[in-house]
């Protein structure tokens, strides 16, 4: 008897398994489509200052509507985009397509500080990165110095590697920001040498900040961390103006969430360029 439950158990987790491997299938296979038939876009979400609600820089998040499925949540893609290696193609993408439209946006006058994309941790393991990083910069004519890379904690893993890689694009002149920061692991001892400009503090941190009296420590001790350290912060996910004081009253200045604006098409975003100050 425990041996035909012992099979049934392996049936039941080959066919949950098979389902998964299945999905992911079918999302690679859509993804090697998607680039081509252009359902790939960059949405937007503004980076504002607190203080007079006046956006900063913005960030480029990958949307993926599918013709038949249609939107698909990057956290249902990306990581399948990352074990397949299309992540390489399509990271390429993302990186042309921002810089192009941040110089377009300059060109018409706009202005701002910075954009951001995101950079997974394949890309961060190519040889080339930095090299790709740079003719995207050069074929947009953007001064390196307007794009920031946002990197997780799990970039970090193969140290000495991605920490050359690190240093090869603040030669650039690119800005590093760690993304999601105090979700992964990575010691503070890490955090010393990275040559990094900025900290996001996760979403997850920010959350119930008015009422988890340890979210708050810890989002405290992230923005003094940041202040002892000559690193900028950004704070995610700020929805409420509750949030808003908190983070306002531990010295952080930067925001991205609902509060000011979800993530938006490159024509939306435009109503926040040259926008009068208010919170
Ligand atoms: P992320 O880089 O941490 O981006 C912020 C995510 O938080 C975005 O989700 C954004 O829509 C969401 N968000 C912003 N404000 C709020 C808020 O006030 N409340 C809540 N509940 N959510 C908020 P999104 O667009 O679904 O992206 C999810 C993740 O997918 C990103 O997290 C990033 O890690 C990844 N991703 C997106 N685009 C790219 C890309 O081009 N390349 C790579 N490698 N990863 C990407
Ligand atoms: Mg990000
Ligand atoms: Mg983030
Ligand atoms: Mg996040």
């Amino acid at each position: 008897a425990a041996k035909a439950a012992g099979r049934d158990r392996y049936a039941f987790y080959s066919a949950a398994l098979s389902a998964r491997a299945v999905e992911r299938l079918q999302i690679e296979q859509g993804l090697r489509r998607a680039l081509a038939a252009q359902e790939l876009r960059l949405h937007w979400q503004p980076l504002v200052s607190m203080r007079d609600g006046r956006l900063r820089a913005a960030e480029a998040l990958l949307r993926w509507t599918h013709a038949e499925h249609g939107p698909i949540a990057p956290e249902r893609f990306i990581p399948v985009a990352e074990e397949s290696g299309l992540i390489d193609a399509i990271g390429d993408w993302v990186l042309q397509q921002a810089c192009g439209q941040a110089a377009r946006w300059l060109q018409a006058g706009c202005h701002f500080e910075r954009v951001a994309v995101n950079v997974s941790p394949r890309q961060l393991q190519h040889e080339g990165f930095a090299q790709r990083v740079d003719a995207a910069l050069r074929q947009a004519r953007l001064a390196p110095e307007k794009l920031e890379l946002e990197l997780t904690e799990s970039c970090l893993q193969n140290g000495d590697s991605v920490l050359r890689a690190l240093h090869g694009l603040r030669a650039l002149g690119v800005q590093l920001a760690l993304d999601d920061f105090g979700t992964g692991f990575s010691s503070l001892s890490m955090l010393k040498m990275l040559p990094i400009n900025r900290l996001k503090i996760d979403r997850s941190f920010v959350r119930d900040l008015a009422r988890d009296p340890n979210d708050l420590a810890i989002a405290r001790a992230i923005a003094a961390l940041a202040g002892t350290m000559d690193l900028a912060v950004t704070a995610e996910g700020v929805e409420s103006a509750e949030q808003r004081e908190l983070l306002l009253a531990m010295g952080v200045q930067e925001a991205q969430g609902w509060l000011y604006s979800p993530a938006v098409s490159a024509q939306e975003l435009a109503t926040w360029f040259n926008k009068p100050a208010g919170i």
